[in-house]
């Protein structure tokens, strides 16, 4: 069962007393709280765990302070929607993220030079764009591939966000120490930038690394999809996430492996963005350069990387994940499938475009729906 509380109400209240009291009659239950901080107001929700069958739902309902109590029978109780209120989503670094926002985080695949970097952030600010992608720790099939300049280039590439102001940058950890390394980078730099932890899909059921994303609650995280697991198992890896604490979640499709999706590198799952919408409270990003694995164009001059963008983005994606790089041929990793630098301008318009589009096409449905139950005369 899930309690959550009136707005006004704390932990401190006495209400929220009163709720402990009520229910320490029911033995064997235990209480977890979590806080959700929105745009508007806070959410807390007091979680029972144990049989809470013989705890009725209406007397709980009914005590002062409880806005709402729900019986959850969905295994994701942390991340699920349980019907509730409006997900509220979460705020970092000045910015909201949730299922009604939108975000594009660009750059590199790997951070390979101090000029690459600065000329991709150079570019973002010129473009309005505070959102970054950099790959310092980079999981690589071969042990003799460019593994990733690590806690080494963490000082100067934060200062250099700094100095283009870039709010978020998403970087992928792939052991629970890259965290502190990522953390007292900030602490020494003096916390210039904001960093969203990435879980890569090669650790998507990594489930010590998700619990130690899960158990700090610096950063968000930005888990992505298990290349081979199913929707179910990448939604328990989050909810393990979420239940170390940490809800500061956004879930990222980014295609999954099977030959069917030859000759892309991976099939495009961007079909799934309204299914996480619907089971999960996360908001949801999709990664086009992963699935595609090139700049290969279709006829109509528009490149694949674009086409699928913009179908998650027409899905409803709340974030898109994309690669790029100033020389993408001297690329140290995934340089075949980055966009070029010059291009940017073009795929920020595009992708605006296609937001607009989803907006506009919410608006005809809610518009319809609205007509088709007005009584009719
Ligand atoms: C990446 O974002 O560069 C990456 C390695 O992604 P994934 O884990 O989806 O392969
Ligand atoms: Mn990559």
């Amino acid at each position: 069962m899930i309690i959550i509380l009136k707005p006004e109400i704390t932990t401190e209240s006495p209400e929220f007393e009163k709720l402990k009291d009520y229910l320490a009659q029911f033995e064997g239950i235990q209480i977890h709280v979590a806080e959700y901080q929105g745009m508007t107001r806070k959410v807390i929700e007091v979680h029972l765990i144990g049989d809470t069958q013989k705890i009725p739902l209406e007397v709980v309902q009914s005590l002062p302070g409880v806005e709402k109590a729900i019986r959850v029978s969905s295994k994701y109780r942390q991340i699920g929607r349980h019907g509730e209120l409006e997900p509220i989503g979460f705020d970092y670094r000045g910015l909201h993220f949730d299922q009604n926002s939108f975000h594009v985080f660009v750059g590199l695949c790997a951070v390979d030079t101090y000029e690459n970097t600065e000329t991709i952030f150079k570019a973002l600010k010129e473009n309005g764009v505070r959102t970054a992608r950099m790959g310092a720790y980079k999981p690589r099939t071969s042990p003799y591939d460019f593994q990733g300049h690590g806690k080494e280039c963490l000082p100067w590439l934060f200062e250099l966000a700094g100095k283009y102001d870039i709010a978020v940058i998403a970087m992928e950890v792939l052991a629970p120490h890259h965290i502190d390394e990522i953390w007292e980078a900030l602490e020494q730099t003096g916390h210039p930038t904001g960093v969203m932890l990435q879980i890569g899909t090669r650790n998507a059921q990594n489930f010590e690394l998700l619990k130690a994303v899960g158990s700090q609650q610096e950063f968000p995280i930005l888990y992505k999809r298990g290349m081979g697991l199913t929707i179910e198992e990448s939604l328990n890896a989050c909810e393990y996430i979420a239940s170390e604490g940490n809800h500061n979640i956004v879930f990222c499709l980014r295609g999954v492996r099977t030959h069917l999706g030859d000759p892309h590198r991976n099939l495009v799952d961007f079909g799934h963005v309204p299914v996480i919408k619907r089971l999960t409270k996360l908001p949801v990003c999709v990664d086009p350069s992963h699935p595609i694995g090139s700049r290969v164009q279709a006829p109509d001059g528009i490149k694949d990387i674009y086409h699928v963008a913009a179908q998650g983005v027409i899905a409803g994606a709340n974030m898109v994940l994309v690669e790029f790089h100033p020389v993408p041929e001297k690329a140290l990793c995934d340089g075949p499938q980055a966009l070029y630098l010059e291009e940017l301008p073009c795929f920020l318009e595009y992708l605006e475009r296609a937001r607009e589009a989803y907006l506009d096409m919410r608006n005809i449905v809610a518009r319809h729906t609205m007509q088709q139950m007005a009584p009719k005369p």
